[in-house]
């Protein structure tokens, strides 16, 4: 049974690198302004179900220390967050009834445009890291100061595809396991065929991708094998931000907090993924995360698996 003080007790930190902001957003049930968002939260929210979480990222004076009271309280450990003079990352985005699909606004990079990754010396040591949304250039930078990580994870959006394609290419070159939604996949491949898509990334470098398909559950490509996790039949999504972020933060959350890197592993966790992004998108924010129990956790999980399963076929 899935318990996160178990798990984040004995489980190895994961190091954490995005985007800290304050979001904007506007659904068909509501808005919300200056929540707190990011890909660096969601995922590190994410993670801290599971295991400790070493937050890289950088935010200006205006961010609400509520906020960091809240992270710390989760075991987030943020002394690599730099907090600067200026703005903090603002994103303003808006879903129509296809919530797949976000429609930006406005991004303010503010303290992100003369942000540098400068890691503690205990980071450096980190087995597991993710690199979630950001420039991919300060994704690199934070590769170059990790000594000799188990797991490099990675995580992007159409911004960076169309901004940096090179530098996001050698990103993934030195990542091990690549997350991607599908339209991302499709774009950055110039291919309709998600398989060939994940065949192409693998070609990279990458044992592994992820692709995301909003509210069609997720794919795992291994060289070796295709995983299907299904979706969960959400009658109401009261915001999809962050449903990506969260995913990727349960997955190396959970591969963190075991330690077991094997394909049953991934498989599992790519199922945690979905399970803490179903439940992040009930309400605005990181709310819904912020009352999260192990219990909801457990059935989440549990009607996962019973929506996948179906029987042997007859033998004739
Ligand atoms: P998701 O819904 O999982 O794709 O992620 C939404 C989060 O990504 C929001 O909280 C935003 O603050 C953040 N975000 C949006 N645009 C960017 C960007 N260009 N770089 C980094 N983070 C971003």
């Amino acid at each position: 049974m899935w318990n996160a003080a178990d798990r984040t007790g004995k489980a190895a930190p994961v190091l954490i690198v995005g985007s800290v902001a304050l979001d904007t957003v506007e659904t068909p049930l509501g808005r919300e302004e200056n929540a707190l968002g990011g890909a660096a939260v969601y995922a590190s929210v994410a993670a801290s179900l599971f295991a400790p979480v070493n937050l890289v990222g950088v935010v200006g004076a205006d961010f609400p220390r509520e906020h960091l009271s809240f992270l710390t309280a989760r075991g987030i450990d943020l002394r690599g967050l730099q907090v600067v003079e200026g703005r903090t990352f603002r994103w303003s985005g808006s879903y129509d009834y296809d919530l797949n699909q976000a429609h930006t606004r406005s991004t303010e990079l503010n303290v992100f445009e003369d942000f540098h990754p400068r890691l503690p010396d205990t980071y450096r040591d980190a087995g597991f890291v993710f690199l979630a949304n950001i420039d991919p250039d300060l994704q690199l930078e934070v590769l170059a100061q990790v000594r000799s990580p188990r797991l490099v994870v990675c995580d992007t959006m159409n911004f960076w595809i169309e901004g940096k394609p090179n530098q996001l290419r050698e990103v993934i070159r030195r990542a091990d396991i690549v997350f991607m939604n599908d339209a991302e996949a499709r774009q950055f491949c110039g291919t309709f065929s998600l398989p060939r898509a994940a065949r192409e990334l693998m070609a990279l470098g990458p044992t592994a991708v992820i692709i995301k398909k909003g509210e069609h559950g997720a794919l795992l490509f291994t060289r070796a094998s295709h995983f299907s996790a299904p979706s969960y039949p959400m009658e109401q999504v009261v915001d999809p931000t962050g449903a990506g972020d969260t995913f990727a933060g349960g997955f190396v959350g959970y591969v963190a907090g075991t330690g077991d890197i094997s394909e049953g592993s991934l498989r599992k966790a790519t199922v945690y993924g979905s399970v803490v992004a179903s439940l992040n998108i009930e309400d605005f924010s990181i709310n819904r995360l912020r009352r999260l129990t192990p219990e909801d956790v457990s059935r989440r999980y549990a009607e996962f698996k019973s929506i996948a399963f179906f029987e042997a076929m007859e033998s004739a």
